[in-house]
């Protein structure tokens, strides 16, 4: 396996047992009867420091796991944990790729019985991507928790050792099952579906805009709210597992005055997708609508969003979707339609079949 793993124990006497056994070739062990923690680390801010290129304040994805482990040594009451570092990049530069390797180390790691929840740190410009997607294909109801943070690492009062804390505890907490792939910062929990970054730098950048929150947790004490009803992790009909890569599917942005030549551009590369974040409900200009018309005629689907930050795109209210032959994306943000129409695509390209999803996932 080419990740490294490292363990953290609640004790000198059991890290040394763990010691012993890790280097007998044993597989991983549990110290007491603490629950087992499995980070996965991708890097973000929570991992980030001062940067020392001019001109830039800090860097992402500078530190590594234990590091992360490291700084959060009240871990060693509430979990045994074993890191593995997965990539450590800025989350801006997340792609399929990764989110493929990612899923499919993730899903092997959930299987592991000597495993009871995961934290993935990850930073936390598209955190809400990377949620949605692995809570689309990931078939487990161990807890899954993703963590960031808005302040580096070696920043004056960085939040990430205490969220780090919290999404430990709250992937041993067992009322955390079943409920896919959750979001744990400044004390508020949400689910992958619902979460979105609504601010550039304040703490409580995330909100759940739609459905709300999935709940409060204070020093690792959580109150979880109603569970998820939408289909995701075991219900889900998407699987990574026989996939290397994923259709390609772009989202054009609608201002006033848009023109159709991103559109038209998009089409002639072939694009499999092309999702409108749209004004309002969904819509855009004549001249866009036209260039979205004939990119379906040429096959490509198209899903409508909003670039609005809450509510719902619904079928045919402005637009006529029937008879334009598109898709809406209901509750789904642009960047979270993208990722279902990509997982959509490998399953079918009818434009019927593919609504379906957008209704019940
Ligand atoms: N650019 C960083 C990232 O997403 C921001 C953060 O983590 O807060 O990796």
């Amino acid at each position: 396996m080419e990740q490294r793993m490292k363990t953290f124990g609640p004790g000198r006497t059991n890290t040394l047992l763990i010691c012993f056994l890790l280097a007998a070739g044993a597989p991983r062990v549990a110290g007491a009867s603490l629950p087992r923690i499995r980070i996965l680390a991708t890097g973000g801010t929570i991992a980030g420091a001062q940067s020392q290129v001019a001109g830039a304040r800090f860097k992402s994805g500078v530190l590594s796991a234990e590091d992360l482990i490291a700084s959060v040594p009240q871990l060693r009451e509430i979990a045994t944990v074993t890191t593995e570092q997965i990539c450590n990049i800025g989350s801006q530069t997340m792609n399929n790729q990764i989110w493929l390797k990612l899923a499919k180390r993730l899903a092997e790691v959930l299987k592991d019985a000597n495993i009871d929840g995961v934290v993935i740190t990850h930073g936390t410009d598209t955190m809400e991507e990377t949620a949605y997607f692995l809570d689309l294909v990931v078939k487990s109801d161990k807890p899954i928790v993703m963590v960031g943070a808005m302040r580096p690492a070696s920043s004056m009062s960085a939040d990430g050792p205490m969220n780090i804390y919290n999404a430990v505890a709250l992937a041993a907490n067992p009322e955390a099952r079943s409920r896919g792939v959750l979001v744990v910062l400044s004390n508020e929990i949400h689910y992958a579906r619902e979460v979105e970054k609504t601010n550039t730098t304040r703490m409580d950048a995330f909100e759940s805009p739609n459905r709300g929150r999935a709940g409060v947790i204070n020093d690792g004490e959580a109150l979880l709210f109603a569970r998820p009803d939408l289909k995701h992790g075991l219900r889900s009909e998407f699987s990574v597992n026989s996939l290397a890569e994923l259709p390609s599917v772009e989202i054009v942005y609608s201002y006033a005055n848009f023109g159709r030549d991103m559109i038209d551009f998009l089409a002639q590369k072939k694009v499999k997708g092309i999702i409108l974040a749209g004004v309002g409900d969904g819509h855009t200009t004549e001249e866009a609508m036209a260039g979205l018309r004939d990119a379906v005629a040429q096959g490509v689907v198209v899903v409508r969003s909003t670039r609005v930050h809450s509510g719902v795109t619904r079928r045919n209210i402005e637009v006529n979707d029937d008879e334009m032959g598109s898709i809406a994306s209901e509750e789904l943000t642009p960047q979270k339609a993208r990722i279902l129409l990509m997982l959509g695509l490998t399953k079918t390209s009818s434009v019927k079949a593919l609504q379906r999803y957008f209704f019940e996932y």
